[in-house]
């Protein structure tokens, strides 16, 4: 019934407006199937463009009310962190939830799809409480105050391959910095997303702060051009980012991106293989292969790649396939046909370029209960030049792509020869070195031998891979505007 709480947390029949839930004015409806199986999971209203307007109308409303923006830093960083802590209490359930969802192996939502959103409400809850907002300049004759205010009413839109974590990153600084959000999940993976509802609003966030409305991309489009949106925060291709970006150049609204990617690992002459192959292969295949930071094109050394290939094909053909909810899976299944099928497409145009199949290349063998599940094999392709699609192109799947390479100069140029630059990663026995090649790149992120980024550090690309940053103070300063007030001389 309208208004009422939520029925669970597979069924969510109703948009989340203005505190309440909502019966979309379409009633429209979208069905999530798990990606493994075809089995039912649950379902969401889909958001109409008159519900979208009824969502911004309620961000705005709060927002120009300052019943959230004019809460002190410490009173809403309370909010966060009680949030933070329910959802904590839930962590079983929604690593399930987002595995039945998204199809990712279960030990990478208990790891990261859980903790990391709950890590960043905290981060952001903290950093909004001790953040020095006003700072007072003078030249000596005139004094201002320097001031950062919320950037306004947000429109935050995410793509399905991190169903909570995702919209975390935006709804945590944003919040924190005091703005009010509406929060638009794609249709393949509304559902884990509504916990940050259910979390905010059990801790005390005021009604219309948050408003949470699945939705098509026409839907999305019609978010971003809505006049009442001051910011748009937006995770998805870089295709739908250029678009978002000349919609927002229209009234000049703030916008940041987070897009493709097509990321290098250098292996220089001098690494173990033995310690790359395992470190490196998690970092190509997470989430079945499906994440913007994923290592997908191996620079390896011409004088070793035979035997880099072998090993990298040796331990791809080790990986286990199969059900996501067993958690000893390490390959899911692609979030849908359509993936599946866009998959499948790049391996046969790497073929057609003249790319070897080495592993995979095809549907793998699996029990019949998985029969009706959206799964790739791992493949690696060799013999790829860096000028073929599927080195150019994000496949967004468990593909990887081998480039040989002369001198750590030429190892360089070819990762820097791409409209991308996410991330990256180089591999050698001796870190200075390591550092010298990873300095060289024009990448937002770089590991040396697969070490993770310090929690808190900018998280970001160069180039067609987006504009600003999440994560970090960086991505706090994204929901603030700098004003300054001339107080006196
Ligand atoms: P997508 O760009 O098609 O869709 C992403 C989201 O944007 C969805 O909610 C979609 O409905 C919406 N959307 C699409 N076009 C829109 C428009 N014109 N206006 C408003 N909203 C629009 O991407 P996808 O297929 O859902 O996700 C995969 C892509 O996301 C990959 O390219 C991947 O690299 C990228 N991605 C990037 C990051 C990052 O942080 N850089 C993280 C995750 C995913």
């Amino acid at each position: 019934m309208e208004g009422e709480s939520i029925v669970s947390l597979t069924e969510r029949p109703e948009l989340f407006i203005g505190g309440r839930w909502v019966r979309s004015r379409e009633t429209r409806r979208v069905e999530v199937r798990n990606p493994a199986t075809g089995a039912y999971v649950g379902s969401a209203a889909l958001a109409s463009t008159a519900d979208i307007d009824d969502a911004v109308a309620a961000a705005r409303a709060s927002f120009d009310s300052g019943v959230w923006a004019d809460t002190p830093p410490e009173r809403r960083a309370a909010v966060l962190h009680r949030a933070a802590d329910l959802l904590e209490a839930r962590a079983p359930e929604l690593a399930g939830l987002i595995t039945s969802e998204l199809g990712c192996p279960i030990w990478f939502s208990e790891r990261a799809h859980v903790p990391n959103p709950i890590r960043h409400l905290r981060y952001y809850a903290d950093l909004a409480k001790d953040f020095s907002y006003d700072e007072h300049r003078s030249d000596g004759a005139n004094t201002s105050i320097v001031t950062q205010v919320p950037v306004g009413v947000v429109a935050a839109i995410t793509p399905w391959n991190g169903p909570l974590s995702t919209p975390a990153l935006k709804v945590a600084p944003a919040l924190a910095a005091g703005c009010s959000v509406v929060l638009k999940q794609p249709p393949e993976t509304p559902l884990s997303a509504y916990n940050l509802a259910d979390a905010l609003t059990e801790a005390g966030l005021p009604d219309g702060v948050l408003n949470i409305v699945p939705a098509d991309r026409a839907e999305g489009a019609y978010l971003v051009n809505h006049p009442q949106v001051d910011k748009v925060a937006f995770t998805g291709s870089s295709a739908a980012g250029r678009k978002i970006m000349a919609d927002c150049a229209e009234r000049i609204a703030r916008v940041t991106l987070e897009l493709g990617g097509k990321s290098a690992a250098i292996i220089l002459d001098d690494a173990d293989v033995d310690k790359v192959v395992p470190a490196l292969l998690p970092m190509a295949f997470m989430v079945n292969g499906q994440a913007c930071i994923a290592q997908t094109r191996l620079l390896v050394p011409r004088s070793r790649k035979d035997e880099i290939v072998d090993a990298f094909a040796r331990a791809i053909s080790d990986q286990r396939v199969g059900d996501p909810a067993d958690p000893a899976t390490m390959i899911g299944p692609m979030v849908s046909r359509r993936q599946q099928e866009r998959v499948e497409g790049y391996i046969a145009t790497g073929r057609s370029e003249g790319a070897r199949v080495v592993v995979g290349g095809e549907r793998p063998r699996l029990p019949s209960e998985l029969a009706g599940g959206w799964f790739v094999a791992p493949t690696l392709l060799s013999d790829v030049h860096n000028s073929m699609r599927v080195a150019q192109e994000e496949i967004f799947g468990p593909v990887l792509a081998v480039i040989d390479y002369g001198s750590d100069e030429e190892a360089v140029a070819i990762a820097n020869d791409s409209v991308y630059g996410l991330s990256g990663s180089v591999w050698s026995g001796d870190d200075g070195r390591a550092l010298a090649v990873a300095r060289r790149m024009r990448t937002g992120m770089v590991s040396l031998n697969g070490r993770p980024q310090a929690f808190g550090t900018p998280f970001g690309g160069f180039k067609q891979s987006g504009v600003g940053r999440e994560m970090g103070p960086e991505g706090f300063r994204a929901y603030l505007e700098t004003m300054s007030i001339a107080v006196g001389s």
